[in-house]
């Protein structure tokens, strides 16, 4: 079968033959790929920047992809899915060890001997079928079809708002009339996971303002319109971004987000969610007084629960109704298998997600 494949650590994504041999046997599931789609991480993998990035043990080449969408073409014994059910596999799979991993939260992995597909040690979903576990398949609701090649990122994002509300249950957070209404979420960057944050927030009743450090392009005009948030492009200054209850940063650039800090209220949370390398910034001890002085929280978050993309299925589910063609809006361009490297590393002015069909 045709795939995408990597050499950890060397440049470049090459589409190839390859035979893995995989059998459909008890509690496994033959899928057919439809849609992967495209992000920072594949990125980081293609160009040699990942460090973390590894080749399955025996190969020394690594399938690429984790925003799997994929239908079944065919179960084995105890597999409560059916031929033609659309599924998203879950990337991450844990240690075995763990008290985490043991209970479907490899995403807390403690011992950090977990796998990730298309990532580290597990091949990826850019090839034209695959083989998974059956408990690994989250099943797609029918009335969102093509649609769930967003729900992986979007878990990512449901994992770090879960935690957020988990957290703020340190006091009473919740407004008078019992809602999140009076709470405002400000976040940095406007890319797919921005916009998802600012999606999320909204739908629990948030004012939302998403910041970047330009003006707005076309697509995102729309959806910031569309959804109802406000944008603020903080090259012209930091005037319009209101004081938040959280800031969450997606971007990664610490000069992002740090001078925002000053916008954050009592009690509030910074949620950490981008990464880059590179670039650096002090943390000085005003800012530590200032963190201490008010409550604020720091959460790093990564990966996500099954159950997290299950509740990310159901929005993009309402979304699809609400937020009317936005969605379909976020998918910017969709690719052929043999385009994939191209598509990664190109940088397209007011492209939100790029995603390769691999079938129909
Ligand atoms: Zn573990």
């Amino acid at each position: 079968m045709k795939a995408i494949i990597v050499r950890p650590g060397e440049k470049g994504a090459v589409l190839k033959d390859i035979d893995l041999k995989e059998n459909v046997g008890e509690n496994k599931v033959k899928l057919r790929t439809l849609r992967v789609g495209i992000c920072g991480t594949d990125r980081g993998i293609v160009t040699g920047k990942l460090s973390f990035t590894r080749a399955p043990e025996g190969f020394n080449y690594l399938v690429l992809g984790h925003e799997g969408l994929a239908r079944v073409e065919e179960v084995g014994e105890n597999v409560n899915l059916k031929e033609g059910d659309l599924v998203v596999p879950v990337v991450r799979r844990g240690c075995g060890k763990c008290s985490n991993c043991k209970i479907g939260r490899q995403d807390f992995c403690e011992t950090g001997e977990f796998i990730e597909a298309g990532i580290r040690g597990k091949h990826g979903f850019m090839r034209e079928e695959f083989v998974d576990d059956a408990k690994y398949l989250v099943k797609v609701p029918r009335d969102l079809g093509e649609l769930a090649v967003l729900t992986e990122p979007l878990s990512n994002v449901m994992k770090a708002y879960n935690e957020l509300v988990f957290v703020q249950k340190r006091s009473v957070w919740n407004c008078e009339d019992s809602t999140f209404g009076c709470r405002r979420a400000t976040i940095v960057g406007s890319g797919p996971i921005g916009q998802f944050f600012a999606m999320v927030f909204k739908t629990n009743g948030f004012d939302v303002t998403v910041v970047n450090r330009r003006e707005p392009n076309q697509i995102e005009e729309k959806i910031s319109k569309t959804v109802g948030y406000s944008f603020v492009d903080t090259s012209k200054g930091l005037e319009d971004v209101p004081d938040s209850d959280v800031i969450v940063d997606t971007s990664g650039y610490p000069s992002a987000f740090i001078p925002l800090l000053k916008k954050m209220k009592r009690n509030g949370v910074l949620l950490l969610f981008g990464t880059v390398g590179g670039e650096k910034d002090e943390i000085y001890s005003d800012l530590i007084t200032f963190f201490v002085e008010y409550n604020i929280s720091v959460i790093g978050s990564v990966n996500a629960s099954k159950l997290d993309f299950e509740q990310g299925m159901t929005l993009l589910s309402v979304w699809k109704t609400r937020y009317n063609g936005v969605l379909q809006d976020m998918i910017t361009k969709i690719v052929k298998p043999e385009e994939t490297q191209d598509a990664i590393l190109e940088k397209q002015k007011g492209s939100i997600k790029t995603v390769i069909e691999w079938s129909k």
